[in-house]
């Protein structure tokens, strides 16, 4: 699947071996590659040309992770584009509150409708859903004849009623029946023409009033690329649709149809035919289908792991140098001169989590805080700075701190519960619960 696809971005990230980072430079073939690729997988231009975009954008901006290449790298960038492209997120079937759910499939004909239509029943009926099948497509006689006997393999009940009766009725008919039999799910099959016209959009209209589906799925064939695209648009237009089936992406489709539904059309892809069987449906999953296409899974778990390491190493440092450091009133004291030597307090209280706009209101406060702190501090001996505790646990201290710095005892205390409070915060925001709790301030 998608073979020609893969092995033009291979060229990409053989163009990157030997390469120590990722660079504007450097990158200028690969991107070429990618688009060339992507085109002749008969994906929409548009969409070729934002993916490049995106991909770019972000291969350039990207820090090096320790022993992951840069050809990996770009592997790892492409893989979660494409995706993006795809949807992100599987696209669950949705069923209705109050049973039965109807699905209505809609598409032009030989794309395999009819055969999905029995195909979805077998795979919801391994659900443990009650299905059932309703032969709306009443131009082609085989098609009713087909559908019953896929019914019957499946051993899922089909309502027909003969070709003489309008879509719209035989649906309304099918509904009511389903409705009596207490089935779960109801899929109704439509008559598919060979290009879109008039008459076909009308009839889906009518049959779709009818049954207030709560799926509206139109089925398309992998095999007509960026075609695909543009039909699920404007079937999405003309009638409404919530999603699509793509069929045959067993057979030699380049891609175009799978990459581009979404992104052109805004709805989903949430089904893929991967065969003539009836077990070939299955859900389309954007992560497994970009690994498809990339063949490189060993190098994303790789690249993967890497990241994960990465964060997991910055993370460990960050802990070590707060749980290490103790956070006396040094650290307090260098901090609030950093932060009159910044000139203003916005930029650091913009940078706590937490704490969006501050008004100037708020930043003059602050910095008559800062001032006020530093007082304090100045006049503490050196074992008090570095062992808050005594302060915490000596009442003649705190009186001695106030006098000396001319502020009242009730503010010396403040000011040591504060220091506390911040060493507590400082390890819940790294996630370290045990330890560092509040002393209080003995009398
Ligand atoms: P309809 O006209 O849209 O109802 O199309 P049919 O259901 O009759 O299917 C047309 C042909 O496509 C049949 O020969 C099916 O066996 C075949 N077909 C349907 N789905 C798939 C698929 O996912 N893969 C392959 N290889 N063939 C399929």
């Amino acid at each position: 699947m998608f073979g020609q696809l893969t092995s033009g971005l291979e060229s990409a990230w053989n163009k990157l071996k030997g390469e120590e980072v990722l660079t504007k430079e450097n990158i200028v073939e690969p991107m070429r590659d990618i688009r060339r690729a992507l085109l002749e997988a008969d994906v929409s231009l548009p969409v070729v040309r934002r993916f490049v975009q995106a991909v770019s954008d972000q291969a350039v901006g990207v820090g090096l992770i320790r022993g992951v290449k840069p050809d990996q790298q770009l592997v790892k960038i492409v893989h979660d584009e494409l995706v993006k492209l795809m949807g992100g997120e599987v696209s669950e079937l949705v069923y209705a509150k109050n049973p039965p759910t109807v699905i209505l499939l809609a598409g032009l004909q030989g794309v395999g409708k009819t055969t999905v239509c029995a195909k979805l029943a077998s795979y919801l009926k391994k659900q443990g859903k009650k299905c059932m099948l309703v032969a709306g497509d009443v131009y082609r006689p085989a098609a009713i004849d087909q559908l019953e006997i896929l019914g019957k393999q499946v051993g899922v009940p089909v309502y027909t009623a003969g070709t003489d009766v309008k879509p719209s009725q035989i649906a309304k008919q099918g509904l009511e029946e389903a409705k009596k039999k207490n089935i779960d799910v109801v899929i109704v099959d439509t008559a598919g023409r060979l290009q879109i016209d008039k008459a076909m959009m009308d009839e889906l209209k009518d049959v779709k009033r009818v049954l207030n589906p709560t799926e509206v799925l139109l089925v398309v064939d992998a095999m007509t690329g960026q075609e695909a695209a543009a039909l699920v648009t404007t079937f999405n237009v003309e009638i409404g649709i919530t999603g699509a089936i793509l069929t045959k992406l067993d057979g030699d489709s380049r891609g175009g149809a799978a990459l581009s539904v979404k992104e052109v059309s805004g709805k989903p892809i949430k089904l893929v035919g991967r065969g003539e069987r009836m077990e070939d449906l299955e859900p389309f999953y954007p992560d497994r289908m970009a690994g498809r296409i990339l063949g490189m899974g060993d190098v994303l778990s790789f690249v993967e792991k890497a990241q994960e390491i990465m964060k997991q190493e910055d993370a460990e440092d960050l802990q070590k140098k707060i749980m290490s450091a103790k956070f006396d009133f040094n650290d307090f004291l260098k901090q609030t001169r950093a932060v009159a030597r910044m000139g203003s307090m916005s930029r650091v209280i913009g940078m706590i989590p937490g704490m969006g706009k501050v008004t100037p209101a708020q930043i003059r406060d602050a910095e008559k805080n800062v001032k006020m702190m530093e007082s304090m501090i100045e006049v503490m001996t050196p074992e008090e700075r570095e062992k808050p505790e005594l302060l915490a646990e000596s009442p003649v201290r705190r009186k001695r701190v106030a006098q000396d710095s001319g502020k009242s005892e009730q503010q010396v205390s403040q000011l040591v519960a504060q220091l506390f409070q911040m060493r507590v915060r400082m390890k819940n925001l790294m996630g370290v619960m045990e330890g560092g709790s509040m002393p209080t301030l003995s009398n």
